[in-house]
């Protein structure tokens, strides 16, 4: 008799889409529970209301993850933590860990001079951790590591690796165009989250297409990739049989509320 193993790592897509306004795909997050942990990557606008959809609130979120500053990842930062100040009943009882690239402390900042105390929860509830954003960089914390590397999009986006304690490992690319360190990052890991924001023959500097998001997930050795990240044109497009150019293992197109477990 098998048992099946424990899922490591359960990792929900809650948006997929980009800055364009959509009821089908909310600009970019992705929640991941390890144990009890549950971590937010990037929290476009419309990322609380899928949090909700997905079965959590925003005070379960334990460590918020940011891939760079465009507003269709950072959007609803500043009414997340608004809504954490709020308490009706229930309330925020463990801290919030905040990961970016090192500039971020400075962003928030200038948020804070336009919002003041609306947008403060205190040194107890809030800790903030600046990667590197010239070169890899990691952090441990009790039942993961995160790995960095900054990638090619604007300055200071990074891509983000999780390790579980059981050696379980996903890749969150944030936005990037093709670039080596997301594929030494991505090497042989469990899942790689990647951006493929364009069809292929409609390819914008400074992001991927199905193709090369497939060729990274080769050269990398991944087990699974997911794409994500999808502009309206790639919903014209047959995103899979581009993919399919340069990829031949599992592939998943993201959709909001999407599960993976891993
Ligand atoms: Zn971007
Ligand atoms: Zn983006």
């Amino acid at each position: 008799m098998t048992f099946a193993k424990p899922v490591e790592i359960s990792v929900t897509i809650l948006g997929s889409g980009t800055c364009v306004p959509s009821l089908k795909r909310s600009s970019c997050s992705v929640l991941m529970k390890i144990k009890n942990r549950l971590l937010l990557f990037d929290s476009g606008p419309g990322t609380m209301r899928r949090l909700l959809e997905a079965g959590t609130t925003i005070f379960d979120i334990s460590h918020l993850f940011y891939s760079h500053l465009h507003p269709d990842h950072t959007g609803e930062l500043v009414s997340f933590i608004f809504a954490n100040k709020y308490s009706n009943g229930i309330h925020r009882q463990i801290p919030i860990t905040l990961v970016a690239a090192k500039g971020f402390a400075t962003f928030y900042s200038r948020l804070k001079s336009a919002y003041g105390h609306w947008i403060e929860l205190g040194p107890e509830m809030l800790r903030m951790i600046e990667l590197d954003n010239g070169a890899c960089d990691m952090c441990c914390f009790d039942d993961f590591t995160v790995q960095s590397v900054p990638v090619e999009h604007i300055a200071g986006s990074l891509a983000y690796r999780i390790i579980t304690s059981g050696k379980k490992s996903a890749v969150y690319s944030g936005d990037t165009d093709f670039c080596e360190s997301l594929i030494a990052l991505s090497k042989d890991a469990d899942l790689l989250i990647c951006e493929s924001a364009h069809p292929d023959d409609l390819k914008v500097r400074g992001h991927l297409t199905p193709a090369l998001a497939g060729e990274i997930a080769r050269r990398a050795n991944v087990r699974k990739l997911v794409l994500t990240h999808f502009y309206p044109e790639c919903d014209q497009a047959d995103i899979e049989k581009e993919c399919r150019k340069t990829w031949a293992g599992p592939l998943l197109l993201a959709e909001d509320l999407m599960k993976i477990e891993l």
